[in-house]
């Protein structure tokens, strides 16, 4: 989005000089949330199990590792061209293995290059929508497209393409190519364990709303146009209402004023059916994934 926070940083700095020229108040004080201090991980984390364990990576990144079938979505471990607020919980060259990445569009804060260029050679394939994956070809990435609604799989796992509505690009004053809605999308991961549901940057789509129950969401909640905004992620979060939450996309990169990555998780419990489940991952914390029905 970097159109959108170029704009938005002209608008903070036309408002930074009128307000010093108006009001005598320090600038950009305006707090935002931020998680607990990063747990650092290592190659123990990818070892078998019988369980499936999810791990925040900050931002929309994700590490999961299910009975020892390891992938990462959208991990943004280094070299984002924005300041952000922690060290990631793990570099790249600590990473001894993946059976895949899956990224879910291409804006940097998701398809992270520098990140992608350190990982490739030790990830079995790269998986996106056709478009990314045209974009990791040209890097000379090994990777695979697919349509939303197409399935595949890593290992034992299970992967459905979610559809997504972030085409932001048509409505940039550079725009350079059409964006297609299939350009975007989440992913529904079906492990031994249970579903988990990365939704991807979206605005609200009717599909969102009815699909069968997943035993965890990573929760995107950012008070923005381009994503689910705050009143589209209570909806979410309603029609799911025993599904965990892992929360994403917040507290990652320092944008106080930014609203794709300054949500609060204490204004989203305020307001959540069943506060209860909201999972507030510190980065590289583990969560073990439980199937609902065991649950209830
Ligand atoms: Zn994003």
């Amino acid at each position: 989005m970097k159109n959108i926070v170029l704009i938005a940083t002209l608008s903070v700095i036309t408002l930074s000089v009128h307000a010093q020229t108006t009001v005598k108040k320090p600038l950009n004080k305006r707090a935002q949330a931020t998680p607990h201090a990063p747990i650092p991980f290592g190659k123990e984390a990818f070892q078998k199990s019988e369980q499936t364990v999810i791990r925040w990576m900050g931002n929309g990144g994700f590490f999961i590792n299910s009975q020892g079938t390891t992938l990462m979505v959208d991990p943004l471990l280094k070299g984002f061209d924005m300041p952000v607020l922690f060290k990631a919980p793990i570099e790249p060259k600590d990473v001894p293995r993946l059976d895949a990445v899956l990224i879910t569009h291409s804006d940097n804060d998701h398809y992270s290059i520098p990140t992608l260029t350190d990982l490739a050679q030790l990830t079995g394939m790269y998986h996106a929508t056709a478009y990314v994956d045209s974009l990791m070809k040209n890097q000379g990435f090994r990777s695979t497209g697919h349509g939303i609604g197409d399935v595949f799989d890593v290992g034992k796992i299970k992967v459905t393409l979610t559809p997504a509505d972030h085409d932001w690009q048509n409505y940039a004053p550079n725009k350079t190519r059409h964006f297609k809605k299939a350009d975007c999308a989440g992913f529904l991961i079906r492990t031994a364990n249970g579903t988990i549901w990365a939704e991807g940057d979206s605005k609200l789509m009717p599909e969102h709303l009815t699909m069968v129950p997943p035993d965890a969401i990573l929760f995107d909640f950012s008070d923005n146009e381009w994503h689910f905004t705050l009143e589209g992620a209570l909806k979410i979060a309603s029609a799911y209402p025993d599904t965990p939450l892992l929360l994403s996309h917040w507290g990652t990169v320092d944008a106080p004023d930014f609203t794709p990555f300054n949500a609060d998780p204490e204004v989203l419990k305020k307001l959540v059916v069943n506060p209860g489940r909201v999972v507030v991952l510190a980065p590289g914390e583990a969560y073990v994934l439980k199937p609902l029905r065991e649950k209830q």
